[in-house]
């Protein structure tokens, strides 16, 4: 890591620093992805399911991983179904103990022909209220805190709308047909990461879920890796890819596509993922949530977030959204080591 600027930085400088791979005067705190948890929404009372739908709810409760937390960011979407509700997906909305989810079980399209995405579906409730929520975030807290927006990459949006066996299967049988829908899903991804852009975030994460378990390396080569450059030369900001699983196979990829970030799970260790994206791209990550965030204690935390830290990683935080039960010391844990950790390396590494 490079040395480490003498004044302090404020949280929004020392993440902007990271997604540049610029000093930082400490490794930054960062959530990609959800920290809600129902201890939060009942602190700051915005519970689920209408902090996903109401900007002030949804600003209101994002807002504690930085003043609860302590984290450098604050993300207020905490799920992965404002587009596809908007494009007519069935939601579960569920209560405050458990995540929307679509209902995968009834897909709305079949072929690349069924995909009709309506000109104003920006302007549909539950697409404005991120970047209404971004709005207010950047009103209440200016410059002094990152803040990171969201929008879903066309083959999470696929998995939605075509189901996710029936859109595997297709991308098995037919590549041309596969590609054809990518093609006709890939404006949704890019006008949703400008609207919030503009609504004042600093970056969008991109969730775009060519998982480790459910595809290959060469699957991302041949169906994504040139989409996601579109995506970094189009959306004028930065961008945190996210994928789950092991995806060290498909690094290399991610590393070309000119994306800011990617946000990387703890299948992958630290010290082999830089290796292989070496100054390409930033990372973010890799704090196991199953078994570490949510079910071991203070200790565990620490250790995974020093083996990060040892290994150069440019932010830390939670691998994924965390499991809405996680306690918040264990949350609180992260940047508390991360402090200590640069106090005791005071020239980084
Ligand atoms: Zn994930």
């Amino acid at each position: 890591m490079s040395q480490s600027p003498q004044t302090p930085m404020t949280s929004r400088q020392r993440v902007l620093a990271a997604l540049n791979r610029e000093p930082v005067d400490r490794t930054p705190v960062c959530n990609p992805t959800s920290v809600a948890t129902v201890e939060l929404m009942d602190l700051v009372d915005a519970p689920f399911p209408e902090a996903n739908r109401n900007p002030e709810l949804m600003a209101r409760l994002a807002a504690t991983s930085y003043t609860e937390l302590g984290f450098d960011t604050i993300m207020p979407v905490f799920s992965i179904i404002q587009e596809s509700s908007a494009l007519g997906c069935k939601i579960q909305w569920e209560q405050k103990d458990n995540w929307p989810t679509v209902r995968m079980s009834e897909p709305i399209w079949r072929e690349p022909e069924d995909i009709k995405i309506s000109a104003d579906i920006l302007n549909h409730p539950d697409m404005t209220c991120v970047p209404e929520a971004i709005k207010i975030l950047r009103r209440e807290y200016g410059d002094e805190v990152a803040i990171i927006g969201k929008t879903m990459g066309p083959w999470s949006l696929g998995y939605h709308c075509f189901g996710v066996e029936p859109f595997l299967l297709m991308s098995l049988d037919d590549p041309d047909k596969t590609k054809r829908c990518l093609d006709r899903m890939k404006d949704l991804t890019i006008e949703y990461g400008i609207a919030q852009i503009e609504a004042g975030a600093d970056a969008v994460t991109l969730p775009d879920h060519a998982t480790g378990d459910l595809v290959s390396g060469e699957y991302y080569e041949r169906y994504l890796r040139d989409l996601h450059i579109e995506f970094a030369e189009r959306i004028p900001g930065h961008i945190i890819l996210h994928i789950c699983g092991r995806t060290v196979d498909r690094m290399e990829y991610i590393a070309q596509t000119g994306m800011s970030a990617f946000h990387y799970d703890s299948k992958n260790g630290p010290r082999e993922s830089m290796d292989i994206v070496q100054d390409r791209i930033s990372l973010v990550g890799n704090i196991n949530n199953p078994q570490t965030l949510f079910s071991r204690g203070p200790e565990d935390v620490r250790e995974e977030v020093y083996e990060n830290l040892e290994a150069g990683v440019h932010m830390v935080g939670p691998e994924c959204a965390i499991p809405l039960q996680t306690s918040i010391e264990n949350l609180k844990e992260i940047p508390r080591a991360v402090q200590d950790w640069h106090r005791d390396h005071p020239a980084g590494l």
